[in-house]
C-alpha cells in the first residue's frame, strides 16, 4: 500500500476533450457532493475478478463479448429492453463459448452507457443552432433549447438509471433466465426461423448433441444457470467517473465504481489529456479504442502510462479501423506492441470504422461491413500469431432497422421503418445473432 493518497484530480490541471458546457457550475458541484457520497454501483473485488477474467483473454485462453447500445437512454432503462438486450447477448455468447471451446466474457455496454462524444459541438437544422445530443447523462434529444441545454441534475439520473440497469442485468443473469438449454432453445427457434437459418443449422446440431451428453451425465452446474455478467462505458464525463471513484477498503487503491470496466474513446485517447490521466489512476479493467490513424508509438505510449507494470487484463485495446483499412493498419500495431513485451487483450469492433449516412440520412452500417472487419481481424491475429481476443458491438435486443443487411435483408429504404437509436445505429436481434454464427464460423476456421 503506498504511503501517499493517490491523487485522483491531477487530470483537472489538462485539457479534457469532450466536455458539456454546464451553465451552472454552482450546480455542477452541488450534484457532484450527492455522487461522491452515493453508494458504489460496482465492487472493486467484482473489478478485479473481471481483470482476472481478461487475463485469461491476454493469453489466449478465454474470448471478450462486449456489447450495448450506442447511447443508452433514461426511458429505455424498462425490464424490456433490459431483458431483450442479455437475451441476445446470451444467445451469442454459447454460441461463442462452443465454437471457441473456451470462456466468452460477458461484458454489457450497459448500466452507465450515457454520454456521448461528438464531432461537433452544435447541431443546425433548418438554420436553427442548438448544442448537440452528448447523451442523456448530459442534456435531452430533442430539439429544443430547453433540451439541449446541459443540465447537471441529468448525473443524478444517469447514476440512478444506472443503478436500474445493472439490477436487472444481475437478476437476469443470476434469476434462472441464463439457462443454457432454455437459452440454446432460443438459438433453434432463431436458426429455424431466420432465412439465413441454414447455414447454422449444423453448429446448432452439435451445441443440442454437447448439451444433451453433458445431461445425460448428470452434469449439471451452477455455470449451466447463472452466468457472470460485467458492465461497461466510455467514461467521457469525468465529473461523473471522478465522483463515483472510491477508495477500496481491501487494498486502499482507488476504483471507478461506476461501472465493472471503463473505457477511453477514439476522440479522447490524447496522451497529454485528461481523460488518460484519469484513467492511469483507477485500478479497474480500462480499455482504449484505437483507430486507424493510431501508430505503433501512440499505442506504446499509451501502455506505459496506463499500464507500467505490464498487469494483464489491466488494458484491452479495442481496435475499430473499419473493414477496408483493418488488413492494412492493424498488423504493424499488433506486431510492435507484442514484441514490445505488453501484455494486451486485443478486441475488434467492427462497428465505428463502417459508419455511413443512407440517401434517406439515416447514419448506418452493413452488416457485411462488420463482418468483413470481423474476419479482417481474424486473419491479422492469426497471421501474427496473436489471440483474436473478443468483439466490441452496438447491438439492441429489438427489432429495429438501423443496420442494413442480415438474414432478414434489410435495405437502405427499410431503415426508417423503426430507426430508434438516439446515436450509432446498432444491429437488431436478428443480424446480432447472424454475427455470432459467422464469428463462429471464423473461430473453427
Ligand atoms: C462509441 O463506442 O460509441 C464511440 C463513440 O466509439 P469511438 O470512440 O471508437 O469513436
Ligand atoms: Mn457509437
Amino acid at each position: 500500500m503506498s504511503a501517499e493518497p493517490i491523487n485522483l484530480d491531477s487530470w483537472r490541471e489538462l485539457p479534457a476533450a469532450q466536455q458539456p458546457e454546464w451553465p451552472d457550475r454552482d450546480e455542477l458541484t452541488r450534484v457532484v457532493g450527492k455522487l461522491a457520497v452515493a453508494p458504489p454501483l460496482v465492487f472493486a473485488g467484482e473489478c478485479d475478478q473481471l481483470k482476472t477474467e481478461l487475463a485469461a483473454v491476454v493469453r489466449g485462453d478465454a474470448f471478450v463479448l462486449q456489447g450495448g447500445d450506442c447511447a443508452e437512454t433514461f426511458a429505455g432503462a424498462t425490464a424490456e429492453a433490459v431483458r431483450n438486450k442479455i437475451k441476445t447477448l446470451l444467445q451469442m455468447a454459447i454460441v461463442l463459448t462452443y465454437a471457441g471451446s473456451v470462456p466468452v466474457v460477458k461484458i454489457g455496454r450497459m448500466a452507465g452507457q450515457f454520454a456521448k462524444p461528438r464531432s461537433s459541438s452544435v447541431e443546425v437544422r433548418d438554420g436553427a443552432e442548438l448544442p448537440a445530443y452528448r447523451g442523456d447523462m448530459v442534456n435531452g434529444f430533442e430539439f429544443t433549447a430547453e433540451d439541449r441545454r446541459p443540465n447537471p441534475e441529468r448525473l443524478l439520473r444517469a447514476y440512478h438509471s444506472a443503478a436500474v440497469t445493472l439490477n436487472l442485468c444481475r437478476a437476469f443473469t443470476k434469476g434462472g433466465y441464463a439457462d443454457l438449454r432454455q437459452v440454446h432453445t432460443w438459438n433453434r427457434d432463431f436458426v429455424a426461423e431466420s432465412p439465413a437459418g441454414r447455414r447454422y443449422e449444423q453448429l446448432a446440431r452439435e451445441i443440442d448433441q454437447a448439451l444433451s451428453f453433458m445431461h445425460a451425465c448428470g452434469a449439471n452446474p451452477s455455470e449451466f444457470h447463472t452466468v457472470e455478467f460485467y458492465s461497461s462505458h466510455e467514461a467521457l464525463i469525468l465529473d461523473y467517473d471522478r465522483a463515483l471513484t472510491r477508495i477500496d477498503s481491501r487494498t486502499g487503491l482507488p476504483y471507478d465504481v461506476s461501472a465493472h470496466m471503463v473505457w477511453i474513446g477514439e476522440r479522447t485517447r490524447q496522451l497529454d489529456g485528461a481523460h488518460v490521466e484519469f484513467f492511469s489512476r483507477i485500478r479497474n479493467p480500462i480499455g482504449v479504442k484505437l483507430g486507424p490513424t493510431t501508430s505503433p508509438d501512440d499505442a506504446l505510449a499509451l501502455v506505459r502510462k496506463l499500464n507500467p507494470e505490464n498487469e494483464p487484463g489491466r488494458l484491452t485495446f479495442i481496435t475499430r479501423m473499419g473493414a477496408g483499412r483493418i488488413r492494412d493498419v492493424l498488423p504493424d500495431l499488433v506486431e510492435k506492441v507484442t514484441a514490445s513485451g505488453a501484455q494486451i487483450a486485443w478486441i475488434c469492433d467492427p462497428m465505428h470504422g463502417n459508419t455511413f449516412e443512407a440517401p434517406s440520412g439515416h447514419k448506418t452500417r452493413r452488416l457485411d461491413d462488420v463482418l468483413d472487419e470481423v474476419a479482417g481481424f481474424f486473419e491479422v491475429h492469426r497471421a501474427l500469431g496473436t489471440h483474436p481476443g473478443g468483439i466490441h458491438i452496438e447491438f439492441t435486443g429489438d427489432d429495429v432497422t438501423e443496420c442494413v443487411g442480415g438474414g432478414h435483408a434489410i435495405a437502405e429504404d427499410d431503415l426508417s421503418r423503426r430507426y430508434e437509436t438516439a446515436c450509432d445505429p446498432r444491429l437488431n436481434r436478428s443480424q446480432s445473432l447472424d454475427l455470432a454464427f459467422r464469428v463462429a464460423e471464423l473461430y473453427r476456421a
